[in-house]
């Protein structure tokens, strides 16, 4: 056996002692300075000496103490500093999307939703934060930290009126009235105010059916009162789905609830297609379930003629992803096919 280190410090010592099981010799040779701790020991199949210099050994001897509240204060403060930033970014990041907020950064794109026979059906609405560089931030930068604002509820509204500003802007590009779907949070699913005033903003709207996600990113705390408000939107005529299912906090328990009208399989689920047949079982799980509950079935993050393939075989409802489209600015989408 080679020797794995040439000094070491007591602290590496210690988690050594910890996590092998060890057995010490102790070696001391009188012609250099430096002792032995043979550690046979098993570490996965990693077995090893390690040398401890004399000197260092004395050193560490006189000054354990010291030395090992030194390392552990260290330790402490590069976790508190982590902690500091994390807040301090967080934090100039609420600021940010209030202000972003006021100025109107926030702007709808849009990504097709397609039926089997290849028809766009409807959309659905894709929040990009428009900076005053002209760059597109995408959600993924900021829309966590703005769920759990009130900002999220004033970019919900603005998105409803901008996607309203474009049907009527581009009319002459459609034909037909297709289904618009935005993206909704479970507080936001319980706030009765909130959904009074989408209700009110979309009281008039004739160009498009608007369509409502629930994500399940956070947990519903009234079930009655999501409920109700479920209700309500579905009197309204609009159409309520459940987001990433499977992936949230309610997974299907959700469906007997809320009488929900639709899913959508999120991609982790449509990615096994063709890769893993063991979790290729629980797509089909889902897609049965769904069926045998009599709701749409749309399939999100399709990328590959495989996955539509299979899909069209399983016979959902709706198919959306880049085979099709990525998200785009309403100009850019083509309602003839
Ligand atoms: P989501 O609701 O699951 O939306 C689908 C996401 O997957 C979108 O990412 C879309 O661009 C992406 N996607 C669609 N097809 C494909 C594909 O074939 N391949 C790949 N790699 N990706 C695909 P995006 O636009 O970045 O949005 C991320 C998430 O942000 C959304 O996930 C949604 O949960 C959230 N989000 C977006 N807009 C809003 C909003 O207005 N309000 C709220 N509360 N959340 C929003
Ligand atoms: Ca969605
Ligand atoms: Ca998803």
């Amino acid at each position: 056996m080679k020797p794995i280190l040439p000094s070491i410090s007591s602290t590496f010592a210690i988690s050594v002692y910890h996590f092998i099981t060890y057995d010490i010799e102790h070696h001391k040779d009188e012609v250099k300075p430096t002792t032995w701790f043979v550690v046979h020991g098993n570490l996965g199949n990693i077995k090893g000496v390690i040398v401890v210099d004399r000197y260092l050994q004395q050193k560490l001897n006189e000054q354990n103490f010291y030395y090992y509240w030194l390392v552990y204060f260290l330790l402490l403060c590069l976790i508190a500093a982590g902690i500091v930033y994390y807040y301090n970014t967080r934090h100039d990041l609420q600021k940010m999307l209030v202000v972003g907020c006021k100025k109107n950064e926030f702007i709808p794109y849009y990504q097709p939703i397609m039926s089997l026979d290849d028809k766009l059906q409807g959309v659905e609405v894709l929040v990009r934060w428009k900076l005053s560089d002209g760059s597109l931030l995408l959600p993924a930068y900021f829309i966590e930290v703005a769920e759990q604002m009130e900002v999220i509820n004033e970019i919900t509204i603005t998105l409803v009126k901008k996607v309203q500003a474009d049907f009527r802007r581009y009319s002459s590009n459609y034909n037909r009235k297709v289904f618009c779907a935005f993206n909704l949070t479970a507080q936001q699913i319980e706030n009765k105010s909130f959904i009074n005033l989408l209700i009110l903003t979309l009281k008039k709207e004739e160009n498009f059916v608007p369509s409502f996600e629930i994500t399940e990113r956070q947990h519903f705390n009234n079930l009655a009162l999501a409920k109700a408000n479920i209700r309500r939107l579905q009197e309204q005529g609009y159409q309520v789905k459940l987001d990433d299912a499977g992936t949230g906090y309610g997974g299907f328990s959700y469906f007997m609830d809320f009488n929900l009208d639709g899913v959508k399989i999120d991609k982790m689920f449509i990615d096994v297609i063709g890769v893993d047949d063991v979790k290729v079982e629980v797509l089909n799980s889902i897609i049965m379930m769904a069926k045998r509950l009599g709701i749409d079935i749309v399939a999100e993050g399709v990328e590959t003629q495989q996955q539509v393939d299979f899909l069209r075989k399983h016979n959902i409802d709706y198919i959306q992803g880049y085979y099709y489209s990525k998200p785009v600015p309403f100009k850019d989408l083509n309602f003839d096919n």
